[in-house]
């Protein structure tokens, strides 16, 4: 099925076009000369385990007819729309930083399923300051993302200028949240994965970042459309500012009918 998706994926994208050197998708000034991300693939059917928490909620993935995006395979994110140095280097430093210290923290705890852990425990001064940086850092990885899957030719329906304007200004997306979560040894990044109801044209997106023994799932709501999820982490979500829930993103131990339910809900 894998094998499939990305031909589909590779056959509406096209050739990329040959257009002018594209600008730095955060500043909008400078050349996009600069960095360099690659994805791996995972499997993305247990990121988004819960979604269906928000009901009625049809999903359904964007490779067949009339979806306007398709589950977007590695090789097609190998596109060389990019940052521009400064952004990459500088702006962003900080934040690759701060998420730098909290992936040591979180790997150097035994961490349960289901256990709550207070972010003053892992950043024990400036914490709020500390995790919205963790916040930007992956909206950068995010917004490269979805700024290479546009320049493939995919009909992504997330507007990358907030993206662009929260790494700008040091403010939050207010659609974008984290969940954090054990993970069983592979390191890499999964694939975007873009969702829209139907009806409703509501837009839900995920990817995960993988680090060996934890990951990162990191999902686009959009805002009003789907209930919120008390186990997620955003950095004024409202209820959980302060502390963040560790999900289960052990997927080699799970079967295949486990990754089929989509209600099942972790304790
Ligand atoms: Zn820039």
């Amino acid at each position: 099925m894998g094998a499939e998706r990305g031909q589909n994926v590779a056959n509406a994208a096209g050739p990329p076009a040959a257009a002018a050197e594209p600008l730095c998708w955060i500043c909008k000034q400078n050349k996009a000369d600069s960095g360099e991300h690659k994805t791996k693939r995972s499997d993305l059917l247990a990121v988004l385990g819960k979604p269906t928490q928000a009901e009625p909620f049809y999903y359904h993935d964007l490779h067949k007819a009339n979806r306007p995006v398709g589950s977007l395979d590695a090789k097609i994110l190998k596109s060389p729309v990019r940052i521009c140095a400064y952004c990459n280097n500088t702006r962003t430093q900080p934040h690759d930083r701060a998420w730098e210290a909290m992936s040591d923290r979180l790997r150097s705890r035994r961490l349960a399923v289901g256990q709550w852990v207070r972010c003053n425990r892992v950043f024990g001064s400036f914490t709020k300051r500390e995790m919205l940086k963790v916040h930007l850092f992956f909206l950068k990885l995010f917004g490269c993302m979805i700024a290479e899957a546009k320049a493939n030719g995919h009909d992504v329906p997330i507007d990358l200028d907030f993206f662009s304007s929260a790494i700008m200004s040091g403010r939050p997306h207010g659609e974008v949240h984290l969940e954090f979560g054990k993970h069983d040894g592979i390191i890499g990044r999964s694939d975007l994965h873009c969702w829209t109801t139907d009806p409703g044209k509501s837009v839900l997106a995920a990817w995960l970042y993988e680090l060996d023994t934890i990951a990162v799932s990191v999902i686009y709501s959009q805002a009003g459309r789907f209930e919120h999820r008390r186990d997620l982490w955003h950095p004024r979500s409202g209820t959980n500012t302060k502390r963040f829930r560790i999900a289960d993103f052990m997927y080699s131990k799970r079967t295949d009918e486990e990754m089929s339910g989509s209600n099942a809900v972790q304790q």
